[in-house]
């Protein structure tokens, strides 16, 4: 289906992003914007990710591109608000 119209499927998720705290996805309008060197990230609203972001960002942009291991987010190594 996707093959057939990509632009249908892209078209819904353009807006949409994944906090890189908790993983959660949300659309741009219900989350915060925050600059991070030259990027534009979006975090959920709650104030624990962004704070938590700060203490070690490169481990959560490594995360993101799945290039940490992660036991996703019920697994041990995984606290959130
Ligand atoms: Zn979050």
């Amino acid at each position: 289906m996707f093959l057939k119209g990509p632009e249908k499927y892209v078209a819904e998720v353009e807006n949409l992003f994944v906090c890189p705290v908790c993983l959660g996805e949300k659309h741009k309008k219900e989350g915060v914007a925050l600059k991070f060197q030259d990027r534009e990230l979006y975090f959920c609203r709650c104030p624990h990710c962004a704070r938590e972001f700060s203490k070690n960002p490169e481990y959560y942009l490594r995360r993101l591109e799945g290039k940490e291991p992660f036991s996703g987010v019920f697994g041990s190594d995984f606290q959130c608000c």
